[in-house]
């Protein structure tokens, strides 16, 4: 094997000033624009729709930051319609050609970095500095797949004397992208890019709460010079449209990330063959995680707690990479739980645009009002050792630390996404691994340890698809840790790695008698 050259696009160094000051204009400009209407685009146009849905800063609950056209089922319809013809031409494009548009679409996002934060930043409660590495992700899997699409598109010769024989890959057809508001930039954009790249016609339907972002990902991507019809911006209603572009009998591939209820209900509803489908459909689903750090014996206890707390609370745990669960060595545990606790007390938690904040609010109010259930479920089973006060005016909540928590606590075993950490204390280090192994879940997962039997020793038996070994475990790089897992946490190959588009090709061989 040899190393990847990729090199991925640097985030802003925040630390020079003149950088801030632009972030600051930026930040200021877009905030004339908030309240602006964004339409669907079908087949190359931006079309009315009957209702409308307003996207409001959750940092902020008064501030509207655009109302968002939400299409029909018959309007998910005439989109399918036009994604089918477009499919005819588009399926012949020379690689390069459409790996030139994500390229340009890269390009664009470097020019615009500051304002997409911007936006990020007010639609989704993001702090600058973390939308900024959404923006270079996005840009990442942009220039990644462009490259990956034109090392594919050689295929393979299995030739011998007297036969030729060719191996090659061919688009699947109608890409149906469903997308979160966690990453509503980056992960929008890479599930996109990836169908469109390998020649699919791909619908993005996001989720209702970032639809203002993926409307930017549309204009850049038309301004990148998509085709119409081959790629199509269609927010509406996940239980009308979403489910009726799932079940669908044109379409090939679904790429989901969101929610492990959503994530099986999709599997399920794609595998049912519906009348006058002619293929099987193809689900990638990147759901939930319950993820877990192992701080042992011989952690470095200054790293193990900054790496806790980043992981833990970072966009208020909203990742499915976060950290939910520490898992700590007994004769450690009592210093490290004095140590987390400190260093999160001092997290200054508030609007996602003040430069000063670190933590932010959630997404909404049906996200809040779940985390202060688990909240309270936690308080029946193990102890509250942190709970700050709750600042007003958008949908906070603010670092919360549990402690004495058992394997089988709820908050040790369900997904709470939000800022909720559960500290558990194991009796040896068997017995950590075996822990943090015991939930339905196995995407990341971290280690603090000097000791290099212990290293050894969780990197073959700790079941995650990511793991992390004296770092954090969130903010996975495309083309450096590609990113996903198995288990209960989806299905499917990793976001940023050499397999992910092949999820949406079919390979064929042609041999030929000579
Ligand atoms: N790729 C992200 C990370 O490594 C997480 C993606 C997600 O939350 O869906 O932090």
């Amino acid at each position: 094997s040899h190393p990847d050259d990729f090199q991925g696009a640097p985030d802003t160094d925040y630390a020079d000033t003149e950088k801030r000051t632009k972030a600051e204009e930026a930040l200021q400009k877009v905030k004339q624009q908030l309240g602006k209407t964004y339409r669907p685009l079908i087949n190359g146009e931006y079309v009315e729709t009957a209702n409308y849905l307003d996207s409001v800063n959750p940092s902020r609950d008064s501030e509207l930051v655009g109302k968002v056209g939400q299409i029909s089922v018959k309007q998910a319809e005439e989109a399918m319609n036009a994604a089918k013809t477009a499919f005819k031409s588009w399926k012949k494009t020379p690689a390069t050609y459409r790996a030139n548009i994500l390229r340009k679409a890269a390009d664009l996002m470097e020019e615009r970095r500051n304002e997409l934060n911007a936006w990020i930043c007010l639609e989704v409660g993001k702090i600058i500095p973390q939308a900024d590495g959404e923006v270079s992700e996005a840009i990442d899997f942009c220039r990644y797949y462009a490259r990956e699409m034109e090392r594919l598109d050689s295929g393979i010769n299995y030739d011998i004397a007297g036969e030729n024989n060719r191996y090659f890959y061919q688009p699947k057809g109608i890409a149906v992208v469903i997308s979160p508001w966690n990453f509503p930039f980056a992960i929008a954009t890479g599930m996109t890019v990836a169908a469109l790249v390998t020649g699919n016609c791909t619908l993005l339907k996001p989720a209702a709460t970032s639809s203002v972002i993926a409307a930017k990902i549309a204009e850049i991507l038309v301004d990148a010079g998509i085709p119409k019809g081959v790629f199509q911006y269609v927010p509406g209603k996940g239980s009308e449209v979403g489910s009726y572009l799932v079940e669908h009998k044109d379409t090939h591939v679904i790429a989901f990330t969101g929610s492990r209820e959503v994530g099986c209900r999709i599997y399920a509803e794609a595998a049912k063959l519906k009348p006058g489908q002619k293929h099987l459909k193809r689900v990638i689903a990147e759901m939930g995680g319950k993820n877990a750090i192992v701080v042992d014996e011989s952690a470095d206890l200054d790293q193990a707690v900054v790496g806790v707390v980043q992981s833990a609370f970072g966009y208020s745990g909203q990742k499915c990479s976060a950290c939910s669960r520490v898992i700590v060595l007994s004769n450690i545990y009592d210093a490290f739980l004095e140590r987390l606790v400190e260093a999160t007390k001092s997290l200054n938690v508030g609007a996602s645009d003040d430069p000063s904040v670190q933590m932010s609010s959630v997404i909404d109010a049906t996200a809040r009002d779940r985390i202060l259930e688990y909240i309270e479920a936690g308080k029946q089973q193990s102890q509250l050792v942190l709970e700050l006060p709750t600042p007003e005016g958008g949908y906070y909540i603010p670092p919360t630390i549990f402690a004495g928590v058992e394997p089988d606590h709820t908050i040790a075993q369900e997904e709470i996404f939000g800022p909720v950490l559960a500290v558990i204390k194991a009796d040896n280090f068997d017995t950590a691994l075996e822990i943090a192994n015991g939930t339905d879940y196995a995407l990341t997962g971290g280690l603090y340890s000097r000791t290099p039997s212990h290293i050894e020793q969780a990197s073959g038996e700790f079941e995650v698809g990511n793991l992390y070994i004296n770092r954090n475990i969130t903010g996975a790089i495309v083309a450096r840790q590609p990113f996903g897992g198995f288990k209960l946490s989806g299905v499917g190959s990793k976001a940023g790695g050499p397999d992910y588009l092949l999820q949406f090709l079919d390979p064929r061989v042609v041999t030929e008698n000579i």
